[in-house]
């Protein structure tokens, strides 16, 4: 059984810095903020399927 995992994608660039493992009764959009190693800065990282 494959566990399932969401990206963080940054707002800024769109690149997926990082994933998450997805939990199933959730229901909103994580948004967090991260750093960007291409920003070279914290952004919003929002949830990606
Ligand atoms: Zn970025």
């Amino acid at each position: 059984m494959a566990q399932k995992k969401v990206a963080l994608a940054c707002s800024v660039c769109g690149s997926r810095n990082y994933t998450i493992a997805a939990s199933p009764n959730r229901t909103v959009r994580l948004e967090v903020n991260k750093y960007c190693k291409y920003c070279g800065k914290y952004t919003l990282h929002r949830e990606t399927r």
